[in-house]
């Protein structure tokens, strides 16, 4: 999924302007890579129309070059889509939480109980209990009690052939040891049929459960988002935990999951041991999906923290080629405005693991300097750096406290910096690695 939208995206990133078929083009895209992540139709369908409508209704602004902006768009709406805010389990009034563990076999909800039960109890130091609620296969309960002996935390089960009240026994044994949290196994089956519903209703109405978890394997792209829809019609799901995230490489049932039923994904599952449970962080989902690193943050910040109006006052002098030292001083702390620069650096797409990047560390003092030799200047002489001649520049040496050597270099760099500022306010934010101190 990543790789096409990157490709969509990219095409759109260095353009200055982008017209309505450039927007038309680059949703073909999108469509396209969500179809093939195995997003369901009617949500591509509904996404791509959002898409569309934002980037051809908005305002330029300033600081965004109109393809920046359009990614935000798309990550915006893909962050949305998923939920925006990290969902949290419901907790009940009064011990114990009951939190009843739904899916189709081999999901991962046994798996998902023990992981649950780790989590709360490092978390919350719960003293949680299992309930084997799947009595169909000998080895699923033993399966479970494995795992609360991993964990020290006690499994209750029974020879008994009916689950609700093994459900109810179990919870009454929670009262009585005061335990804070019950997790209840249930059974699946590899497809849904009407007496897997029908139990698992019977289990919900004697557990009277606070969370309902439907265990959803993302392998399973949109037949995920499906089954979690008949779950959830039939049994009120309260949230769902995405498994096998680890080996999920298109995304495509954590991005429908949301939007068929409404329903939060509440954890991912990231791998076979009991640790390897995470929250799920729409916003970050986003950004992994369109695989952009942090560009996103970078673009979120330069819009932050760059004065629009500033910039176009700028561009306009770059184009009277009037600009001068009073406005490099301003850009300096405009740059120095949004944050350590070396972060920002290492923000921008590939330059992360860049290892020229290693050995690039920027020196705050080193702005400092070129700060005092600005304001040594004489007002002409910030204004007209020609005027700057050997005696003018001694002068400022000595007036900074900078050697000369320093000076003269600073002078050159500024008009370096003067080309470079021209590419910034083009969009072309690698130009900053061209600053003086940089
Ligand atoms: P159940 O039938 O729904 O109870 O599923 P199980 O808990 O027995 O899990 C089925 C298989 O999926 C097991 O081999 C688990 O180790 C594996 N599994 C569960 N969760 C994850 C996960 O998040 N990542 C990976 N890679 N494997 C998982
Ligand atoms: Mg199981």
């Amino acid at each position: 999924l990543s790789e096409r939208i990157q490709k969509a995206l990219k095409n759109l990133t260095g353009k200055g302007k982008v017209s309505e078929a450039d927007i038309n083009a680059a949703s073909r895209e999108i469509r396209l890579a969500l179809l093939e992540a195995d997003v369901n139709f009617k949500v591509v369908k509904d996404f791509i129309k959002k898409i569309k409508e934002r980037a051809l209704g908005q305002e330029v602004q300033g600081s965004l070059t109109p393809g920046q902006q359009i990614i935000k768009i798309v990550n915006d709406e893909l962050t949305k889509m998923m939920g925006e805010e990290a969902a949290k389990l419901n907790k009940a009034p009064h011990i114990p939480t009951i939190i009843m563990m739904v899916g189709l076999q081999g999901t991962g909800k046994t798996t998902t109980v023990g992981k649950l039960a780790k989590y709360l109890m490092d978390t919350e130091k719960a003293r949680p209990l299992l309930i084997a609620g799947d009595i169909y296969r000998p080895a699923a309960i033993d399966q479970l009690k494995q795992i609360g002996d991993q964990l020290s935390v006690p499994v209750f089960s029974e020879d008994e052939k009916d689950v609700a009240k093994i459900v109810a026994d179990g919870l009454a044994q929670a009262k009585e040891a005061k335990n804070d949290y019950v997790l209840i196994d249930t059974a699946g089956r590899l497809e849904i049929d009407e007496a897997l519903m029908e139990e698992l209703e019977r289990v919900k109405a004697v557990a009277k459960p606070d969370n309902i978890v439907l265990v959803v394997d993302a392998m399973t792209g949109q037949v995920g988002a499906q089954v979690a829809e008949t779950f959830d019609k039939r049994l009120d799901v309260t949230g769902v935990i995405l498994t096998k995230l680890d080996g999920d490489t298109r995304g495509g049932a954590a991005l429908s999951i949301r939007a068929v039923t409404g329903k939060p994904i509440l954890f991912t599952g990231q791998g076979e041991k009991l640790s390897e449970l995470e929250g799920f962080y729409p916003d970050r989902m986003a950004s992994r999906i369109l695989g952009m690193g942090d560009v996103l943050t970078l673009i979120e910040k330069a819009q932050r923290d760059y004065d629009a109006k500033e910039a176009e006052k700028v561009a306009q002098k770059m184009r009277e080629n009037t600009f001068d030292f009073n406005d490099f001083i301003d850009q300096l702390e405009q740059v120095q405005k949004m944050g350590p620069l070396d972060q920002i650096m290492k923000m921008l797409p590939g330059m992360a693991n860049n290892p020229q990047l290693k050995n690039f560390s920027i020196d705050e003092k080193q702005i400092a300097h070129t700060k005092a030799i600005v304001y040594s200047m004489t007002e002409a002489e910030r204004q007209d750096p020609d005027l700057l001649n050997p005696s003018r520049r001694r002068r400022i040496a000595a007036g900074s406290g900078r050697p000369i050597m320093e000076v003269n270099r600073m002078i050159k760099q500024f008009k370096q910096s003067k080309e470079m500022m021209q590419k910034i306010t083009s969009g072309n934010t690698k130009a900053l690695a061209g600053l003086p101190g940089m």
